[in-house]
């Protein structure tokens, strides 16, 4: 069973996802972590991405389909996959479409959280990552104990590139523009189910789990 999560950045995706795998056992790919982690190793690719991501703008559809529908059809992906950021503009949809079709594969649902910019905007903003151990925190949801120390293993907080208010800002602006197409693409599929994002975490997990099309033990 394949599945999209889709929504704007800050609207839970990464998060979600991951509570998602958890339960039910689909395998999560984000081509966001993908990409930062070639940027982290100087790989072609991420040298290749890193303007575009700093700056909060998409990645070249070519380079970001190849990176990611190469491990569709590998292990830990192959009998599913729950897509996080992943397609983001109609040709990115129609190239997942036209490669899972060629094994057999189909998008079974996409679900897409919603939560208004202002929101948005402060979850960007206020997240921070261990440099160290890579442990999440939120300004505002879950504050480190110390101001910019990790809980877990002391290292320093950092927030990503990205998350700078301009930045978000710009890519907030994408989203609406490039993604409503993409949006669209799957209404007119059948596939789409809008879910709210606001609240808390396990909240909107719940929301999640009732739009999925599996039964969940
Ligand atoms: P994310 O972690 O999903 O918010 O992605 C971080 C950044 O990676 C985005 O702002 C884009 O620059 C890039 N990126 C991730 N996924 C895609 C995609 N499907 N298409 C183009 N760029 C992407």
């Amino acid at each position: 069973m394949d599945i999209v999560l889709m929504g704007p950045p800050g609207a839970g995706k990464g998060t979600q996802a991951a509570r998602l795998q958890e339960k039910t056992g689909l395998v999560h790919l984000s081509t966001g972590d993908l990409l930062r982690r070639h940027v982290a190793d100087r790989t072609e690719l991420g040298n290749q991405a890193y303007g575009c991501m700093s700056r909060g703008e998409l990645v070249p559809d070519e380079l970001v389909t190849t990176m990611a529908l190469d491990q569709v059809f590998s292990p830990p992906y192959t009998s599913g996959v729950l897509f996080d950021g992943f397609p983001r503009t109609r040709a990115q949809a129609v190239a997942l479409e036209e490669a899972l079709a060629s094994r057999q594969r189909r998008v079974a649902a996409v679900l897409c959280l919603t939560a208004p910019d202002e929101l948005l905007l402060q979850r960007l903003t206020g997240r921070r990552a261990c440099g160290d151990c890579g442990a999440g925190y939120h300004l505002l949801d879950k504050p480190p104990a110390a101001d910019g120390v990790c809980d877990a293993c002391g290292g320093g907080l950092l927030s990503r590139d990205d998350d700078s208010e301009e930045t978000a800002r710009i890519r907030l602006r994408d989203h609406h523009t490039v993604g409503a197409p993409v949006e669209d693409h799957y209404v007119r599929a059948g596939l789409l189910h809008r879910v709210d994002g606001t609240g808390g975490v396990p909240e909107v997990t719940e929301r999640l789990l009732d739009a999925l099309p599996l039964t969940v033990p």
